[in-house]
């Protein structure tokens, strides 16, 4: 793909994240697709594509292990919306050796072994998911984490397709949305909302990061966003699971 410097530039002048979607899906169309893991933002993007005026390419990771709600929230945005989620699942293979090597709940033994299990269950997948795209559109805000602070709205990265390194767009078009702005945009243009985040808990409990069952729990009223996951390591950790770091060596 040849973008430019230039073309960043323009296109990091459209402010406007619905504009900025309708406008890369003119020069994309097929070749750009939004990656949803079921969070808020990713149904927004949705909504602000149809608003604009076209259904776009979304896709998601089913990792097998993903709460019910979640694939219950999918089949609600193909319905709400008219499209259907591409879906990408681990290699059997790869997850049949892990567990062998590992058992089935190598997440809690540490850090490492959480990092193996999303490698196989959701960063390869994703990478295949990612083959042939010139666009690909997150959800990600630079208020979820602190290891998410600087991210931008536009950044190439680069990735290896059978043996060939190639770059592709990664575009943020909500980073500097916050959570009040994006609950309003969702209850305005009623997006379909994961039943887990609709739910009022006794205590102010809540979701609001969804990812597996057992590695992603409700957090408390104080507790940081991303608290909730993987809550058997110390909060100083780095609460993610790969997909927005640099690309592994092989998938
Ligand atoms: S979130 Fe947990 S179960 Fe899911 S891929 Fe990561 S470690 Fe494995």
């Amino acid at each position: 793909m040849n973008v430019t410097p230039e073309v960043i530039e323009e296109l990091g002048s459209l402010t406007d994240p619905a504009v900025l979607l309708k406008t890369l899906q003119e020069r994309f169309g097929g070749r750009l697709a939004i990656g949803t893991a079921g969070q808020l933002t990713e149904s927004v993007l949705v909504a602000l594509c149809v608003e604009a005026g076209f259904k776009p390419r979304v896709f998601t990771v089913d990792t097998e292990r993903l709460f019910p709600e979640t694939l219950d929230h999918f089949a609600q945005l193909e319905k709400n919306y008219g499209l259907t989620i591409e879906r990408f699942h681990p290699d059997p293979k790869a997850v049949a050796s892990m567990v062998s090597d590992h058992g089935e709940f190598l997440f809690f033994d540490s850090k490492e072994k959480q990092e193996l299990c999303c490698r196989v269950r959701k960063v390869f997948p994703n990478e295949r998911a990612l083959r042939g795209l010139d666009v690909w559109v997150t959800g990600l805000r630079s208020d979820q984490s602190p290891s998410r602070q600087r991210t931008p709205r536009l950044e190439m990265i680069m990735r290896e397709e059978d043996g060939k390194k190639r770059s592709i767009l990664k575009v943020s078009p909500l980073a500097d949305w916050t959570e009040s702005r994006v609950w309003d945009y969702v209850r305005t243009h009623a997006v379909p909302v994961n039943e887990l985040m609709a739910k009022k808990n006794p205590g102010g409990w809540r979701y609001e990061s969804l990812g597996c069952v057992i590695c992603t729990t409700p957090i408390g009223p104080n507790e940081p966003r991303r608290a909730g996951r993987w809550r058997w390591f110390n909060q100083d950790v780095l609460k993610e699971c790969g997909l927005h770091l640099p690309p592994p060596p092989h998938g």
